[in-house]
């Protein structure tokens, strides 16, 4: 760092800021930087001092690289490669409108702009097709292309379709792809698995043509979509269409690239949503569409009002979208119900019922002056409540009304069942619990559907792209069994991402005796242990609590937790904390509060206990199916993932493996949840990953608005600062000595001097004399003409005990000259 020179200085608002050192003494002695501030900000440009730590780099000093290489469209390229410049780099373009920048080729890294660009229209996903088949045969395309989603989804469907063609032995890898999106809520996760649907439906419709036909295959699995939105997405302080649910579809092909047809896998369903909302928050998006979108015979039928009336639908006080009228919505949101083949006489029932569940809201209870039992409120106009959502969800209204306010339990030492009166707390606790999982079952009922009028014959699916979009890191103010769940999943992803990026590359390069200065990276997995761990996990504790019935509370759990974990370098809880029932897990993406308040149930998850009568006794089938033992696991089993070719179906079984049993009673949803992500997990072990960051440039979801401190935070959070580093610190291009000496050996004839007789066109004998040759090769012939061309650095490339490692420019010259060659 010399005087003059340009640096990033590490700043509590900005994140960083520019700066030119003005005076520079010895290591280890203060050197002086001038601050650029804002001409109407402070008239004196700040002068201040940093002290360095023994020549090391300093942590809060960085050089910055030259302007021009502001606009790289792959960071690996910026020559100084830091949080400060990566951070300045992905500003600038965004600035001018470039939201996607590549990192390594590997990871897309996608700024939210809040506003529609033209950036996502027919032309432009052809044209991304067109540059990708001149690629891969080996044609330099006349324009080039910027990094962009339908980059990374086109590099997916080339990887699947050169495995497809090159068959498993081939070594090519995983012919099966994943796309896996993550960030935080609002940073456009679900938006981008939309672009990437519609970029492999479209290049995967075999009857050509960037028209999708009304009812097509390709269409059905795009209209998957405002479906699962319409009951399962919600309006959130954080994002207006957030989604409440994670969703992985799986895209199916045949041999030649078509789209066979897909299966949806979906994972925790926000249901608390249904029975109350925070404020400035809305329910799921249905609920409103009905409300002001349904006709006027419609809203006859249902007896619907405006979604203010409603206790289920106006507790967030917030009735619109900022963006969109679910007027409109509505029209879609049945145009593609259809579309996709529902029946009429079923469309009917769920919207019948989605009313139901409204009206359910509205029935009121209190104590009976005799025994302070649960009885309905004012009884005339409950009355009629209880009748209408009896008519609307096929229910009987005696069954109903016992259902809600009374249970039985088994007593005495031959566990007789004896009916007992519930209070009016309790009785609202059951309205609650049955609204959720009508909902629950209902939104199941629905994915099945969907998968079944997707699914494809499985015998000509050869290869699979999977696209996962799940909730991302999540930090409020209160959370719950919720956020831990979200939070366990983070975690999961981050160490499979840990796992793909960097001990991939690490185990690799020591397994060839490769030189390599070990990146250090965060590992997570005691982390992991600490949330999922068998015997002394987060979520087996609390099994083991709720497995103590009604002796089990969240207060135990939490001082047994406390026992456990009190010293665990994750764990947190400090005697303010344990007073509210309160302990912090430090996530690789920072610390999180919990409060477990609640969590027995919310893990519990039961149905009011008079229920089961109740459904078996509706007057409509497919409510009865909804519920039944066997109807709601026929739901579920049809709404798993399809098993994918050459992958054993018992992969897809680990939750039943995992489940510990509860005598008699369902698995919870933390067991449920955890054989779930182990399941996606298997699966995208098997897969080649493609990664796709979100980041969210402001809280404020405007356009041209960037809060630096933000997106750093989502860079760190992310894993992408270590990536860049691995990957441009790595050997992206390997290939075995033989292939090497084979490709290279023509460019022999650059030096006149060698002899041809030492370079036989056949290698022989073992590997380390295929090593000897081909080091050889490069020291006699390719090292002189690479200096004498162009000064290419001496590890760019490392001779392994199998196979030769080059840095990418090193194989791009050598590619370049042997094509001069050949
Ligand atoms: P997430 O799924 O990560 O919670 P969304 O994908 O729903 O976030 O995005 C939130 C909002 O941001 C969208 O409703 C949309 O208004 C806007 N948005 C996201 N991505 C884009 C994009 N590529 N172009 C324009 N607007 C976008
Ligand atoms: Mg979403």
């Amino acid at each position: 760092m010399e005087a003059g020179a340009a640096v990033w200085v590490r700043d509590k608002q900005e994140a960083w800021v520019a700066g030119t050192v003005l005076e520079r003494s010895a290591a280890g002695k203060p050197c002086t930087v001038k601050i650029e501030v804002e001409e109407d900000v402070s008239e004196e440009p700040l002068t201040f001092t940093i002290s360095e730590d023994d020549g090391c780099e300093l942590e809060d000093l960085k050089l910055a690289n030259e302007e021009d290489m502001d606009h790289v469209e792959d960071l690996i390229a910026l020559p100084h490669l830091h949080e400060a410049a990566i951070l300045h780099s992905l500003c600038r373009r965004f600035d001018r409108g470039d939201i996607y920048t590549f990192t390594a080729n590997a990871i897309l890294l996608a700024v939210n702009p809040f506003k529609r660009l033209p950036i996502y229209g027919k032309d432009l996903l052809t044209q991304y097709f067109d540059v990708g088949c001149m690629r891969e045969q080996g044609i330099e395309p006349p324009q080039a292309l910027g990094p962009h989603v339908f980059a990374i989804a086109d590099s997916a469907y080339r990887d699947m379709m050169k495995g497809i063609h090159a068959g498993k032995s081939a070594g090519m890898g995983p012919v099966n792809q994943s796309i896996l999106i993550s960030g935080e809520s609002g940073a456009g996760k679900t938006e981008s698995t939309k672009f990437v649907m519609r970029y492999l439906t479209t290049v995967g419709n075999g009857e050509g043509g960037v028209e999708l036909e009304k009812g097509s295959i390709m269409d059905r699995v795009l209209q998957s979509n405002p479906i699962l939105e319409a009951f399962g997405n919600a309006r959130t302080i954080r994002n207006d269409n957030s989604s409440r649910f994670g969703k992985f579809i799986e895209l199916m092909f045949d041999k030649r690239g078509n789209l066979l047809g897909a299966g949806i896998e979906t994972y925790l369903l926000e249901k608390v949503r249904i029975p109350s909302q925070a404020h400035d928050e809305r329910n799921f998006h249905i609920f409103y569409q009905m409300c002001k979108g349904g006709d006027d015979e419609e809203r006859e039928r249902w007896e619907l009002q405006g979604p203010e009336e409603y206790h289920f639908v106006n507790q967030g006080d917030c009735y619109d979208l900022r963006q969109v009228e679910d007027e409109d919505e509505f029209v879609q949101t049945k145009a593609a119900l259809t579309t996709m083949g529902f029946e009429a006489s079923s469309i009917q029932t769920i919207f019948d019922i989605m009313a139901g569940l409204i009206h359910l809201g509205e029935l009121e209870f209190e104590a009976s002056e005799e025994d302070d039992a649960a009885v309905l409120f004012h009884e005339e106009d409950n009355e009629d409540c209880l009748a209408r959502v009896c008519r609307l969800c096929y229910l009987p209204e005696d069954g109903l009304l016992r259902a809600l306010t009374s249970k039985t339990i088994e007593v005495g030492p031959r566990k007789e069942k004896t009916t007992i009166k519930l209070t009016d707390h309790q009785a609202y606790d059951a309205r609650d619990a049955l609204a959720k999982a009508f909902y629950g079952q209902l939104f199941n009922w629905l994915v099945a559907t969907i998968n079944s009028h997707i699914n494809c014959d499985r015998k000509e699916v050869k290869a699979s792209v999977g696209v996962l979009d799940i909730f991302g890191f999540e930090c409020f103010e209160h959370n719950s069994f919720e956020q831990l769940c979200i939070n366990y999943t983070n975690e999961t992803l981050q160490q499979q991402f840990n796992q793909f990026v960097f001990k991939m590359e690490q185990k690799e390069y020591s397994k060839e005796g490769i030189e390599w200065s070990f990146v250090e990276f965060p590992d997570n997995q005691d982390c992991l242990d600490l949330i999922e761990g068998k015997k002394k996990g987060l979520l087996t504790m609390l099994d083991d609590e709720c497995r103590l019935g009604i002796r089990g509370t969240d207060a135990n759990y939490f001082s047994r937790l406390y026992r456990e974990h009190g010293e665990a370098e994750r764990f947190e809880a400090d005697s303010a904390m344990r007073t509210k029932l309160c302990f912090a897990i430090k996530h690789y993406a920072g610390q999180v509060r919990y409060n477990v308040h609640t969590f027995c149930d919310k893990n519990k998850d039961e149905l009011p206990n008079e229920s089961d009568v109740l459904f078996a006794s509706s007057t409509n089938e497919f409510v009865v199916n909804l519920f039944s033992p066997t109807g709601g696991k026929k739901a579920r089993s049809k709404g798993k993932r399809p098993i994918s070719p050459g992958q054993s179906s018992t992969s897809t079984n680990t939750s039943k493996k995992d489940s510990p049993g509860f005598a008699g009673l369902k698995p919870t949803v933390g067991t449920q949840f955890r054989g779930q992500l182990h399941d996606l997990m298997d699966m995208i072990r098997d897969t080649r990953p493609h990664y796709i960051r979100c980041i969210k440039p402001n809280d404020n979801a405007e356009p041209d608005e960037v809060s630096r401190v933000r997106v750093m935070e989502q860079l760190r959070y992310g894993g992408v600062l270590e990536a860049v580093r691995v990957a441009r610190s790595g050997y992206p291009v390997r290939l075995p000595h033989k292939d090497f000496y084979v490709r290279y050996r023509c460019l022999i004839s650059l030096n006149k001097k060698v002899k041809k007789s030492r370079y036989p066109l056949r290698l022989k004998g073992g590997t380390a004399m295929a090593q000897k040759m081909c080091k050889d090769l490069v020291k006699h012939v390719l090292s002189p003409a690479m200096v004498s061309m162009k000064n290419i650095p001496a590890d760019t490339m490392q001779f392994g005990k199998n196979k030769v490692f080059l840095r990418k420019n090193a194989y791009d010259f050598l590619e370049m000259i042997r094509s001069r060659r050949i």
